[in-house]
C-alpha cells in the first residue's frame, strides 16, 4: 500500500508505474497477460514442449542414447539442447522448480507425477489458475517470468530452425550445473571452482535431475 505523497510503485517487471486499479501488485496486468500467454505455449500436445519431443527419436535399447531425427549422428548442438530442454531437469524442472516456490506462498498445488509431458501440463495449469493472486503476493515473480520467457523463447527457436546461441545445461562431477552456450570459450564451476575449456565444457554430461 502506499499513500498519496509517494510514488506509485512500479511494475518489478517492466519499468511501468502501477496504475490505480493495479494497487497492491507487483506486477502490472499486462506483464500479466505475457507471463499468461507465455505459461500456455508449453502445455498440450501441440504446445512446444511436445513440439520439442517429437523431434527426439529413441534410440535402440542398449544403444547409444537417443538420436534427433534429421540430424546426421548423435551429439549435434541441434540434439544436445533439444535433450537437455525435455529431459528431466529441462523445461519440466523449470516449471516445477516454480510450482514448488509459488506453493510456498499458498499459490500452487504440487502435481501428481507421471510422464513428462503430463507434468508439464500439470504445473503450467496451476501456475496459471493462480497467476493473479500471484501478481500482488509473489515478489519475485520478475525472475519467474525472466525464465519462462527465455525456455518459451528457445524452443521456439529450435522449433523455427531458427540460428540461435545454443544453450546446454552441463554438469560438473561436483554436481553443479551450469548453462553453457556451444560456443563457450569454457567456465569456472561456481562450487568447486574447476575450470573447464572450450571443449571439456561440452564432454560434460547434461545436467538432468535423477527421478525419485
Ligand atoms: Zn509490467
Ligand atoms: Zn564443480
Amino acid at each position: 500500500m502506499f499513500d498519496d505523497d509517494a510514488p506509485s510503485p512500479r511494475c518489478v517487471i517492466c519499468p511501468r508505474q502501477l496504475l490505480h486499479h493495479e494497487t497492491g501488485r507487483y506486477i502490472c496486468i499486462p506483464c500479466e497477460h505475457r507471463i499468461d500467454a507465455d505459461l500456455r505455449k508449453f502445455a498440450g500436445p501441440a504446445g512446444l514442449y511436445a513440439r520439442l519431443c517429437l523431434r527426439i527419436q529413441p534410440g535402440r535399447r542398449g544403444g547409444d542414447g537417443p538420436a534427433v531425427s534429421g540430424t546426421p549422428g548423435r551429439g549435434t548442438p541441434a540434439n544436445l539442447e533439444i535433450l537437455s530442454l525435455t529431459a528431466n531437469g529441462g523445461i519440466v524442472s523449470m516449471l516445477e522448480t516454480w510450482v514448488e516456490d509459488w506453493a510456498t506462498y499458498g499459490l500452487a498445488v504440487h502435481g501428481t507425477g507421471g510422464r513428462l509431458q503430463h507434468r508439464v501440463d500439470q504445473a503450467v495449469d496451476t501456475l496459471r489458475r493462480n497467476l493473479t493472486r500471484a501478481a500482488s503476493r509473489h515478489p519475485a515473480l520478475d525472475e519467474c517470468a525472466r525464465e519462462i520467457f527465455q525456455a518459451a523463447r528457445q524452443a521456439e527457436a529450435i522449433i523455427s530452425g531458427e540460428r540461435s546461441p545454443r544453450r546446454v545445461a552441463v554438469q560438473c562431477p561436483c554436481g553443479t550445473a551450469t548453462t553453457v552456450t556451444l560456443d563457450t570459450d569454457g567456465f569456472e564451476c561456481r562450487s568447486c571452482e574447476r575450470e573447464y575449456g572450450h571443449g571439456e565444457a561440452l564432454k560434460l554430461p547434461l545436467a538432468e535431475r535423477r527421478a525419485a
